[in-house]
């Protein structure tokens, strides 16, 4: 990210990693403890400075809902049903929570915009980076400046889907490779190659985008993944914050 801007994915680091909620976890709406979420939170509060009611996490249900975050404290019950925040607010945290989804954070630092996408597969075929790029163009952002990062989330090798999943992905990005289906017994889809296309068609430079560094299926220890846990886990925090 850009300088004044800070983003971070969080680190279960734990030595138990087939307890499902061993570790950090701030996500309050997948079944860990009320107690062990809040310490989380605090502990996080902490680290980064700010006061518990700027860091804004969001109920997310795989919708391609956006929420503008503009003031706080923010209203809990305007974050139910949000996938994606934009904000241009500093030292507020936006934060989405993933177990194998794809988290993206985007930024840009001249026009002081930044967000925080929650892009699984249903997110990704609608297109929800392009929909909150433009919501950031709504408040002076441009996507010329737009720097986009994805967090870790399963990787191509790691993310078998049915035909049905499949023949979706080919028929929304009928110009990308988003399906393997050589060498592999069911199909296999590369969400951040999808999310790669749909931010460069909306104008990000090629060169502006990194893709994820782990693979959160591969790397138990360190992040969650509902496909190793079940659903009923924690889950990977991404936070980006603009400290200008
Ligand atoms: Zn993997």
């Amino acid at each position: 990210m850009p300088d004044g801007v800070e983003a971070f994915s969080t680190l279960r680091c734990t030595d138990l990693p087939e307890q499902p909620y061993e570790g950090f976890n701030a996500c309050h709406y997948t079944g860990d403890s009320p107690d062990h979420v809040s310490a989380c939170r605090i502990n996080l509060c902490k680290k980064l400075g700010i006061p518990g009611h700027n860091l804004i996490i969001p109920r997310q249900t795989h919708s391609a809902n956006i929420t503008i975050v503009d003031r706080t404290p923010f209203p809990a019950q305007s974050l139910d049903d949000t996938d994606a925040l934009v904000t241009a607010l500093p030292d507020v945290a936006l934060c989405i929570n993933t177990a194998d989804c794809v988290p993206i954070v985007l930024a840009d630092t001249q026009a002081g915009i930044i967000a925080a996408v929650h892009s699984g597969w249903r997110g990704t075929v609608a297109r929800i980076a392009a929909r909150t790029v433009e919501t950031m163009c709504s408040l002076g952002a441009d996507p010329s400046r737009i720097h986009a990062a994805m967090g870790p989330s399963i990787c191509p090798a790691c993310f078998e889907v049915g035909p049905e999943v499949a023949e979706i992905f080919n028929r929304s990005f009928p110009g990308t490779p988003t399906v393997i289906s050589s060498g592999v017994s069911k199909p296999h889809v590369d969400l951040p190659a999808a999310i790669s296309a749909t931010l460069t068609e909306c104008g990000l430079p090629p060169g502006n985008i990194s893709t994820p560094a782990a693979c959160s299926f591969h790397t138990p220890h360190q992040f969650f993944s509902a496909r190793r846990l079940g659903i009923a886990s924690g889950r990977t925090l991404t936070v980006i914050i603009n400290r200008r």
